[in-house]
């Protein structure tokens, strides 16, 4: 685990990196699951990471924060009440009551949906992604295509942990995304 290098000048990344726990083989042999309820268990290491998102997004007009289930409704929810926005939760299938639009995506580990309740974002929304995690890229790449199809404008995607060997980047479209440690 390591900072991102354009980060390196701030001591808190440091601090956010220690806490990571990487637990290989979990869930399948060959991953290298990157453990977040680590970092939540130290006060200070979660406060840097919420507080370095939001001082990124404080004054950009962001007006949704769009977590993507399960740990994007972690540090999503902290980081949209700090800037003011409303917070949007993307859901795996069947769980949200309401009329939903849908994306399929493939995972580092099988294939999955995300789905958003119709009518929570609107055409003129300046949204960001949220989520703990970008490996392959395929679920900020179907959050970016949910929130597009309801209008709204993705400003960025945030995650704490990039695993850059496998390229997710690329599957943003161009998409700006912002992350605070690499791994891997
Ligand atoms: P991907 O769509 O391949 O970018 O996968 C990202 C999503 O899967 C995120 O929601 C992560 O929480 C989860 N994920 C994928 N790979 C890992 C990993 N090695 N450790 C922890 N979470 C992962």
């Amino acid at each position: 685990m390591s900072a991102c290098k354009d980060k390196e000048q701030d001591p808190r990344i440091e601090g956010i990196a220690s806490t990571i726990r990487v637990v290989p083989d979990f869930p399948k042999p060959g991953i290298m699951f990157q453990d977040i309820t680590t970092l939540l268990l130290d006060p200070k290491a979660f406060k840097n990471t919420v507080d370095l998102f939001v001082e990124r997004y404080t004054g950009k007009d962001i007006t949704v924060v769009a977590g993507i289930e399960a740990r994007g409704f972690i540090f999503g929810p902290p980081i949209a009440l700090a800037i003011g926005a409303k917070f949007v939760p993307l859901r795996k299938p069947r769980k949200l009551p309401g009329e939903v639009i849908s994306e399929e995506y493939v995972l580092e580990y099988g294939t999955d949906c995300l789905q958003m309740h119709i009518g929570a974002v609107q055409p003129g929304d300046r949204a960001l992604v949220v989520d703990d995690l970008i490996a392959t890229g395929g679920t900020l790449c179907a959050a970016i295509k949910l929130l597009e199809r309801a209008g709204a404008e993705v400003v960025e995607c945030a995650c704490v942990i990039e695993l850059p060997e496998l390229k997710g980047r690329e599957r943003l479209n161009g998409k700006p995304l912002y992350i605070l440690v690499e791994s891997g």
